[in-house]
């Protein structure tokens, strides 16, 4: 018997299967990971084994056996096989780099070892209940005894658990020859809370879409499920009972939720339903923490693996569901390589096992909805919140009249009456002000000189905590100038909004009340985001100022009023997903206010209160702003209409870069068209090399091609050509970093 290995060695000269010789003695299956000789003095490698075979071709003189096995089970399931071949193809990327994403990255070079407890148990032969009968003067022994002969093998420090100063009498007994010691192995799991709740009675709305998920888990054919619901319809209670029916058929589900989400909150609720049988997976986790959640994923002792991206390749092996909630959130889409998005991992795995993918969102990506509508995925719609509860009415306050009226502050008449109105009845209120976008800057109003990086092409944003003007991308920070460096007037000033100012302003109004802050300055740690969060929840402060942070994750019973300090600030990104990001960032936003038993008031302060984008979040009406969007989408080919993809060149030297992207762009053309034929110029869009938005990043300037392509039959062959042409290329002189569907266009 032969086995074709992949050898874990990161590299596009090794990037295929190599054959080895399976001993007789050795009993490798598919998956194994196996060590190998390979390469100059036959080095142990390890590898991965892909698939066996009885024959070769080659010469068998040159073959080489496998060494051994390195953990007893397969750590690769053939459907993840299957998965990594695809993604080979699909993104480009290594074979090793598409493995990788399936296993522990601690499993790699043995960094983690399985973790070992010393146990009891009764010797055997004993009469337990004869020992028991002789110690009399020995309660301790006695206790011990029982402890251990019911739980028959048992951790040492478990009975000590039980019992304390049991540690004498296990001793005592193990001299004696009534017990003896054993190891075994133990699995190092995270610490979270058990939330219980009651099982609701389901509305007609959550009865349907569980009958649509359980209709698309036993067809094959569209077996993706759109769960399009506002916030607090109950989308949770839906996956909880799909997922329930799921496992009572035997079979496992996979539970994807934004990284911020993933909350002791979050986790505890699925835990209350599914007590052990769940498994969590995320960054977070020590690293054997991680590695053993994996573990008892694999050998089948959870049920249900909760996490954020990466957890769409926890090793299910009766995969029947996985769900993805919050569908739209940017961050299920990988940065790195492979640049997976984990929709479409997600689909992928349920097409092989047969299983369904339900999407979750009360803003869905207009490309999930498009496929809804088109009949390609199926679409439940949750329309209103459970119990009765009204979705929070919503006030646009145009600034601008303000301003005419003479109130030049940052809050409106409406916005600081609703907050004086809130603390009075001693209810809270969450600040949402978007930074995204740089909108804080300093400029000199008498020459227009705008204070900017040195490093990068970006303007500074002042912090007034430190005293320092600091640029958010490379970090670094200087001291605010006493006059302009260009006409040297004593005119600088801070323009735009941050946190900071919020929160000034308010004390200035309300200077008894108490508020806290969540950025991205006060919070490096996921620490510190749960430490604001529960002190928020907690009452410690009647107001939760921050930027998108805020907008999603927990539920507040006691937050009645949400204020958006400016609506505008994503609306004029340059970007077409813009309008998208806006409404869906307001949806979320307003999402926060009365989800419980108080009605909620949100107010949208804005400069265009009759922008559509507005006017639609006013409402809440997702379906319009979706036939809005979807018109202006398609007039101007963009996606889902079409796909971007982007070549990122940068070099501290511009000239280089300039012709390093120039002549790429120009080649690349040329390698297109042919490749396209006459079909190449309706599939391409655009496709011009230039400056990027940002020039220049931490000293290295930037050119950037942006690919357009219309989505036809012909974009597969389209995308294979750019990979395989970009893999050919030679970066000598500029770093080039080619991005299908890039989140950012700066
Ligand atoms: P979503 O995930 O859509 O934001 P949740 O599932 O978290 O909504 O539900 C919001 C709240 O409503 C939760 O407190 C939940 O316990 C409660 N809930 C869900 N379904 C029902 C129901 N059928 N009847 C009463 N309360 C429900
Ligand atoms: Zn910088």
């Amino acid at each position: 018997m032969y086995a074709e290995i992949v050898v874990d060695i990161n590299h596009s000269a090794v990037d295929r299967f190599f054959t080895y010789r399976i001993p007789e003695a050795l009993p490798v299956r598919v998956g194994h990971h196996v060590f190998v000789p390979f390469g100059m003095g036959d080095r142990l490698k390890e590898g991965f084994v892909i698939s066996l075979k009885e024959t070769t071709d080659l010469n068998p003189a040159l073959i080489k056996d496998v060494a051994r096995i390195i953990e007893p089970y397969p750590v690769l399931l053939e459907e993840q096989i299957r998965l990594a071949r695809w993604m080979h193809t699909a993104y480009h990327c290594l074979f090793i780099d598409a493995l990788a994403c399936m296993i522990p990255a601690q499993l790699r070079g043995q960094r983690v070892r399985e973790k070992t407890v010393m146990t009891v148990s009764v010797r055997e032969g004993i009469n337990v209940e004869e020992q028991i009968a002789i110690r009399k003067r020995a309660p301790v022994q006695q206790a011990v005894l029982r402890i251990v002969a019911d739980a028959k093998e048992i951790p040492k420090n478990e009975v000590g658990k039980l019992l304390p100063g049991a540690a004498s009498a296990i001793r005592a007994l193990l001299e004696k020859g009534v017990l003896t010691e054993g190891t075994a192995g133990v699995f190092r799991a995270p610490d979270t809370p058990v939330l219980s709740e009651v099982e609701h009675e389901l509305t007609p709305a959550q009865k349907r879409a569980i009958e649509t998920i359980a209709q698309a888990r036993s067809h094959s054919e569209r077996n993706i499920v759109l769960l399009h619901g506002v916030t607090g319809s109950g989308k949770t209670e839906v996956y909880l009972r799909a997922i329930r029916d799921c496992i009572a058929e035997g079979k496992q589900a996979i539970v994807l939720v934004p990284e911020i989400s993933l909350t002791p909150q979050t986790v505890g609720r699925f835990r209350g339903r599914f007590g052990d049988r769940i498994a969590v997976l995320h960054s977070h986790l020590s690293a054997g923490e991680r590695f053993d959640e994996w573990r008892r994923i694999r050998l089948g002792m959870a049920d249900i693996a909760i996490g954020a991206r990466s957890a769409v390749f926890a090793p299910m092996e009766r995969l029947g569901l996985i769900i993805i909630d919050e569908e739209h959130e940017s961050s299920y889409q990988s940065e790195k390589m492979p640049q997976y998005s984990a929709i479409d991992i997600a689909a992928q795995r349920i097409k092989d096992t047969q299983g369904a993918l339900v999407l979750g969102s009360a803003t869905p990506q207009l490309i999930t909805y498009y496929r809804a509508l088109s009949g390609r995925y199926a679409l439940c719609t949750l329309p209103d919140r459970v119990a009765g509860r009204p979705l929070p009415e919503v006030e646009v306050i145009n600034m601008r009249d303000e301003f005419l009226l003479g109130n030049n502050s940052i809050f409106s008449d409406r916005l600081v009456e609703l907050l004086a109105e809130t603390f009075a009845k001693g209810q809270q209120a969450m600040l949402f002000i978007n930074r995204r976008g740089y909108s804080t800057f300093v400029s000199c109003r008498s020459c227009g000189y705008v204070l900017k990086c040195d490093n990068c092409d970006i303007s500074l944003t002042y912090h007034k905590s430190e005293g320092r003007a600091r640029c958010h991308y490379c970090g670094a920070t200087k001291p605010l100038p006493s006059v302009c460096p260009n006409c040297k007037k004593p005119f600088l000033k801070q323009f735009g909004l941050g946190t900071e100012q919020v929160e000034e302003a308010l004390h200035k109004l309300f200077p008894a009340v108490r508020s806290l802050r969540m950025d991205t300055d006060t919070m490096r740690t996921k620490d510190a985001y749960n430490r604001i969060l529960s002190a928020f929840s907690a009452g410690h402060a009647q107001v939760l100022i921050g930027t998108q942070m805020i907008a999603k994750g927990h539920d507040f019973p006691n937050v009645t009023l949400v204020g958006v300090v400016a609506a505008d600030t994503t609306l004029n990104l340059p970007d077409y997903r813009a309008p998208e990001r806006t409404f869906q960032l307001l949806t979320q936003v307003a999402g926060r206010a009365g989800r419980d038993e108080l009605p909620g008031r949100v107010v949208l302060q804005t400069y265009v209160p009759q922008h559509p984008v507005i006017q639609f979040a006013r409402t809440q009406n997702y379906p319009a702003f979706y036939q809005y969007e979807i018109a202006e989408r398609k007039k101007m080919l963009y996606p889902p209409f079409s796909l971007f993809l982007r070549v990122v060149f940068s070099d501290p030297k511009e000239e280089t870069v300039a012709k390093a992207a120039l002549g790429y762009a120009k080649q690349l053309e040329t390698v297109l068209r042919s490749a396209l034929g006459p079909d190449g110029k309706n599939v391409i869009l655009l496709l011009v090399a230039d400056e990027a938005p940002i020039a220049r990043i931490s000293g290295q300037v930037r050119y950037q091609l942006l690919i357009k392509l219309l989505r036809t039959k012909r974009l597969p062959d389209a995308i294979r050509t750019i990979y395989a042409f970009h893999a050919s290329q030679d970066f000598a002189c500029a770093s080039a970093q080619l991005e299908i569907n890039p989140q950012e266009l700066y």
